[in-house]
């Protein structure tokens, strides 16, 4: 099977090509960064408004990459959801299209899925596994009990891991995305500002980042206010070091409750070089085998949205052509059980 794939729910417009839900023949990323940079964050109507200039010709070059022509292709993947409504109905208008005139099956995908089936594109997931999503709008513990069937089994009452790490970088004047900047901040500083962690009851899988976001802003204002310089490398790394303990603690006892045979990170702040080796080294610890993919699959991408679509093409579980962007999809109703 030839998978066409297209990914359109935020501010990156992708499309790639994917044979036997494994196999990447090409994966071509176009970000809008530069557009969404001096704003400080995604502006709907433009992200919309640059995916609607872009996909024709992203789609042109993943075929022309993957030596592929279109009467190859056996079916068409897109991102449902969740995401941004606008930005989304571009890639499914462009997929619907194509879908009909090539008569080929269509199958809406869950963005989170693929960050999941990311994994897959250059690893081997067993079951059960856990997975750590950590993304610009997400983070949660997911059980996969076998292929295609998710559980959350805890999600962040507030902000999401990502959109905490914007926000300190915002306050510290840093550049769009400040994940990033603040990982780079954090590896150069020599100490650390301790700050709290947010634990909620303990038996518990949810996060919570608001409180510790709020704890940074307080440092940086007490700090101005009383004319001193901030050590700004020593609170990012404050920062990084709760988050990290956190996710790491939660995510290490939801994998042993659950009886894992993996722990699989991913989203866009699987790129975070605290997260990684700290996890890295937990697990190594503990004779968990750790799955991350490589940076490029961690952020948004068609590939990964080609490697879940996989899983539902298999098993003939197509989309109708009267399929609908779901800003709010449930990563749950996805799965392939129902
Ligand atoms: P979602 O997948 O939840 O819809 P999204 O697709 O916008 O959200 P991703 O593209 O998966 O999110 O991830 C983007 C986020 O990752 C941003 O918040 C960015 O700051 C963060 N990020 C990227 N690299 C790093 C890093 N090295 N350290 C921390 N955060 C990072
Ligand atoms: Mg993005
Ligand atoms: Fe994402």
């Amino acid at each position: 099977d030839v998978i066409l794939a297209i990914e359109t729910s935020c501010d990156e417009t992708s499309a790639a090509v994917i044979r036997g839900g494994k196999t990447i023949m090409s994966n071509v990323v176009s970000s809008q960064i530069d557009i969404h940079e001096r704003f400080g964050g995604v502006v709907p109507e433009l992200a919309s408004r640059k995916h609607v200039e872009s996909i024709t010709l992203i789609i042109e070059q993943a075929l022309e990459e993957a030596e592929v022509e279109l009467k190859d292709i056996s079916a068409i993947a897109v991102t449902q959801g969740p995401g941004l409504v606008g930005a989304l109905l571009v890639g499914i208008v462009a997929a619907k299209s194509l879908a009909m005139a090539l008569d080929i099956p269509l199958i809406g995908t869950h963005h989170i899925a693929g960050h999941i089936y990311a994994n897959e594109l250059v690893h081997d997931m067993a079951y059960p596994c856990m997975a750590l999503v950590v993304s610009g709008g997400h983070t949660e513990l997911v059980l996969l009990a076998s292929e295609g069937e998710f559980r959350v089994v805890g999600r962040t009452r507030d902000d999401a891991v990502g959109e905490a790490y914007d926000k300190v970088a915002r306050a510290l004047r840093l550049p769009y995305p400040g994940g990033p900047h603040i990982d780079r901040l954090a590896h150069e500083a020599e100490e650390a500002i301790e700050l709290p962690r947010a634990w909620l009851e303990s038996e518990s899988y949810d996060f919570s980042f608001s409180g510790l976001k709020s704890a940074v802003l307080a440092v940086i204002n007490q700090t101005r206010m009383k004319g001193l310089e901030l050590n700004e490398a020593a609170l990012a790394r404050g920062f990084q070091e709760s988050v990290t303990e956190v996710l790491v603690t939660k995510a290490m006892r939801a994998a042993r409750e659950y009886g894992a045979k993996q722990l699989l990170l991913c989203g866009g702040v699987a790129a975070n070089r605290g997260l990684r080796s700290a996890l890295a080294a937990r697990c190594e610890a503990e004779g968990l085998p750790l799955l991350v993919p490589p940076n490029s699959l961690c952020t948004d991408n068609a590939a990964m949205i080609g490697a879940a679509a996989f899983l539902k093409l298999k098993r003939e579980q197509l989309t109708g052509l009267d399929m609908k962007a779901d800003p709010g999809f449930s990563l749950e109703s996805w799965s392939v059980g129902g």
